[in-house]
């Protein structure tokens, strides 16, 4: 008797892409198996993401004994505090250097966490590779999310290419240093000074030489004189739309504000955009936070005439 479970149908052509994005953000669930249907392959998923479907599967029995974790390059961050758990987690897969348990929440204008160590290298630092790129982080001293990785390729697939970029709230610098891949120069800023340190590491680790990291409140970026960029990207959940007018005023005419916004509702964020710009807006739902909560993105088009 299967469980019904979230799950992702992908034409098979790209369904070993997709395993691997999958496991790469954390978001497969090892716990069943993945199973063809007609030109598909079904994926069973840890929690909802866009375009994910309810459906069955069978428990894989020899992995139903693992604890639930998140993957972050050679770390994986487990849910309960559970040693034994993690001994068997870390003997699992030889990638594994470390098994770590979240003693806070995500917290502080850092948005970093404390972890005790409960089984491996007692470290919070890692390398974690996506779509190519490298990027050193450590968790206890900067913000990282592996579970955006879609999210950032989606950004970079809409951008045209020598694009001015801003990334306002850059952490170890995974969006800034994906769009660069298109974009012409890449303003990068953070406020956390360990967050900075690994954003220039990790811009010298994948020779991204358009990358410009900055260590610098956002709030006072509208003053620094930058001439317009064509795309800003907003990723503080909590406090990002508070940020909307001086994203606006650092934005050309025409150009384009991804925020990044933790809501309860849907277009809660939207009489706060309206604001600012009557341009097109589209919402969509990044992932599920809390029950009840969820991180949505707002692509919003810049256009101040009418405000
Ligand atoms: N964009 C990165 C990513 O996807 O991994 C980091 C996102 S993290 C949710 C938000 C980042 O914003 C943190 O690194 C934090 O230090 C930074 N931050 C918080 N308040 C800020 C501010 N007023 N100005 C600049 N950076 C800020």
């Amino acid at each position: 008797m299967g469980k019904e479970q979230w799950c992702l149908a992908v034409p098979k052509r790209e369904a070993e892409q997709t395993r691997r994005r999958l496991l790469e953000e954390g978001l497969l669930d090892r716990n069943f198996r993945p199973r063809p249907e007609g030109d598909t392959v079904l994926f069973p998923l840890t929690e909802e993401v866009a375009g994910a479907t309810r459906c069955e599967f069978e428990a894989l029995p020899e992995r139903a004994e693992l604890p639930r974790h998140e993957l972050v390059g050679g770390i994986a961050i487990m849910q309960e505090d559970d040693p034994e758990g993690a001994e068997r987690l870390l003997s699992s897969r030889p990638s594994l250097q470390t098994v770590l348990f979240p003693e806070t929440a995500v917290e502080g204008e850092y948005r970093t966490r404390r972890f005790a160590v409960l089984a491996g290298v007692p470290s919070t630092r890692t390398r974690v590779t996506e779509y190519g790129l490298s990027f050193d982080v450590d968790l206890s001293l900067a913000y990282f999310s592996a579970r955006l990785a879609t999210e950032r390729q989606r950004v970079l697939g809409v951008m045209e290419e020598g694009e001015r970029v801003l990334d306002m709230f850059a952490g170890v610098g995974p969006f800034a240093i994906t769009l660069a891949r298109r974009a012409g120069l890449v303003i990068a800023a953070d406020l956390n000074p360990a967050a900075v340190h690994l954003l220039v590491h990790n811009i010298a680790l994948n020779r991204a030489t358009n990358v410009v990291p900055m260590l610098a409140d956002a709030a006072h970026l509208p003053r620094l004189g930058f001439a317009p960029f064509d795309r800003v990207v907003m990723n503080l959940p909590l406090a990002a739309p508070q940020f909307i007018p001086a994203a606006a005023a650092l934005c050309r005419e025409g150009g384009t504000l991804h925020l990044y916004a933790l809501e309860g509702q849907e277009g809660e964020f939207l009489p706060l955009i309206r604001a600012v710009t009557q341009g097109e807006v589209a919402e969509r739902h990044v992932r599920t936070y809390s029950p009840g909560k969820w991180h949505a993105v707002y692509d919003i088009v810049v256009e101040k005439g009418g405000c």
